[in-house]
């Protein structure tokens, strides 16, 4: 006798959900009817902000070798692209359209060979979960904005990350006039900006750098001056991949300063043997989850305090070629970037005034724009400005806030925790929303190991199994010193 079907509804339509849905696929057997019903407000599927780009300088941050998509196999992107006759280098940084080829093509596939799975696309706005009381088992209903109702046994949400909203109060007439641009990623966002003389991004991390390409390139376009509180722009890679090792971090004491020495510990010695401390950096990938964990809430929020910016900056770095163009636009004097805090913004006639402090100062620095541009990246406190959809699922008691509020509370395998404390059976979330829990949770590597895990829990329910090691993370060079991280 065949299972039950079982109905899953991802809600979030970019790279996560697109691999939550490949992976349900790919876990799908015919004793176990399937079907999907993929979400997304924009209506488009599996390239999200990320990799809905088709300018050609915004390159993926990660070297090929490691973008794979699917589960367990971290260079299957890189094989992908030797089968299309694409062949590539293992530490090349490819397009990020690119990349959303390689997401849809997966999809497809996956699609095609679960040909008796049904997955289902929908375009609309996910405004509620609610239990469905009165049947047994009790379905989900899944509200969207236009009224349609979807039911469902699961329900995956993969969101993307919190908005961010203003990082500052923006009077109206400037929203209105387009002097401020809320979203440099929305369609047409930055057409006028091109005619632009002077433009203030506020936020100096990847994103700024993209848009500084974008912009600047080739000679036209306006000067950009970017600014942060602390003023730090990314690092770049290095040309060549770097070396991944595991070694030892204690985490017994809950305490952050052991685990900083440990890792200064550890540049100092990679230093030593010739490469740097992009090693390290990278090898504490999968298991910075673990560390973050061994944290207490309030090491956490210090992390996030003294330490946070710079592990961003060195975290997430510029592909080499990119480096190379804003090293060349900042040499040219086109793009600066500079520590000072954004006080207010008036308009000015047809442009805008801006003022600014820098650290220690009392005095403000007035400057004039013709724009000003929002690059300050994603929202910090769910607790204060959650979605409709996260308000809702809180206040019913299936989902709570994690302790630091950056998303979601959830367990080991991405159940989400309610009220009570409790992993919910049927309520999933992968992606930013994990991020107060884990910390590491948003790139692909992270987003393709937990599509493999909530699938094969929920498709496989019941069933456990042992997850093998990615051939990424053993060592490549095992030194005396080397021991296994928690
Ligand atoms: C510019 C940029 C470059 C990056 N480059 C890399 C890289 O090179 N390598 C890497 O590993 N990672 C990279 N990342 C990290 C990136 O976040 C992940 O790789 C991945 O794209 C995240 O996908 P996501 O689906 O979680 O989020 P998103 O791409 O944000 O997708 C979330 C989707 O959910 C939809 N949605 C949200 N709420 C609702 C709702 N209520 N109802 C319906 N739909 C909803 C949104 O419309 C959106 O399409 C990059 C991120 C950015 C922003």
């Amino acid at each position: 006798m065949s299972a039950p079907l079982q109905r899953v509804a991802i809600v979030g339509g970019g790279a996560a959900g697109a691999l939550a849905a490949v992976h349900l696929l790919r876990e799908y057997r015919e004793d176990c009817p399937l079907q999907i019903d993929l979400i997304d407000r924009t209506g488009t599927f599996g390239a999200g902000v990320a990799y809905g780009t088709e300018e050609p300088l915004h390159l993926l941050n990660v070297p090929a070798v490691r973008m794979g998509a699917i589960h367990g196999r971290p260079e299957h992107f890189h094989e992908w692209l030797a089968e299309r006759g694409e062949p590539a280098a293992e530490e090349a940084f490819l397009s990020r359209g690119h990349y959303a080829t390689y997401i849809r093509d997966l999809l497809a596939n996956a699609e095609r060979e679960a040909a008796d799975a049904r997955l289902r696309r929908h375009h609309g706005d996910v405004t509620a979960i609610v239990e469905h009381h009165g049947a047994a088992p009790a379905p989900l209903e899944v509200s969207l904005a236009d009224g349609e109702r979807i039911e469902a046994d699961r329900v995956i949400l993969a969101i993307g990350p919190l908005d961010g909203g203003d990082p500052i109060e923006v009077p109206e007439e400037l929203k209105e006039s387009g002097a401020y641009v809320a979203d440099p990623w929305a369609a047409g966002a930055l057409d006028a900006v091109r005619q632009d003389r002077e433009v203030l991004v506020i936020g100096t991390g990847l994103s700024m750098v993209d848009i500084a390409l974008t912009l600047c390139e080739g000679g036209a376009g306006p000067r950009l001056r970017a600014v942060s509180r602390h003023g730090l722009a990314p690092r770049r890679h290095r040309r060549t991949l770097t070396n991944l090792r595991r070694f030892h971090v204690p985490t017994e004491t809950g305490r952050l300063e052991p685990m900083i020495a440990a890792v200064f510990a550890q540049i100092c010695r990679v230093s030593q043997q010739g490469d740097d401390w992009r090693d390290v950096i990278d090898s504490m990938r999968p298991v910075t989850p673990s560390l973050w964990k061994a944290l207490d809430t309030d090491e956490q929020r210090r992390f996030l305090h003294e330490f946070h910016r710079l592990w961003d900056v060195h975290r997430f770095r510029m592909a080499p070629e990119v480096a190379d163009r804003f090293e060349a636009l900042e040499g040219a004097g086109r793009v600066c970037t500079e520590s000072k805090a954004i006080v207010s913004l008036e308009p000015h006639g047809s442009r805008v005034r801006v003022f600014l402090r820098s650290p220690g100062a009392t005095d403000l620095d007035e400057v004039e724009v013709d724009r000003v541009i929002n690059c300050s990246g994603a929202g910090t406190d769910l607790r204060r400005q959650a979605p409709p959809l996260l308000a809702g699922l809180i206040s019913a008691g299936l989902a709570r806030p994690d302790a630091l509020g950056l998303g979601l509370d959830v367990d080991d395998d991405g159940a989400l925790l309610g009220a009570d404390g409790e992993p919910s059976e049927r309520l999933f979330a992968i992606g930013s929303l994990r991020r107060g829990v884990e910390w590491e949770a948003i790139g692909i590597t992270e987003i393709r190991d937990q599509s493999g895990a909530v699938a094969r829990k929920i498709v496989r329910t019941g069933e456990t199994e042992e997850i093998p090691l990615p051939a990424e993370l053993r060592p490549v060079a095992d030194t005396p010193t080397t021991r296994e991280a928690a």
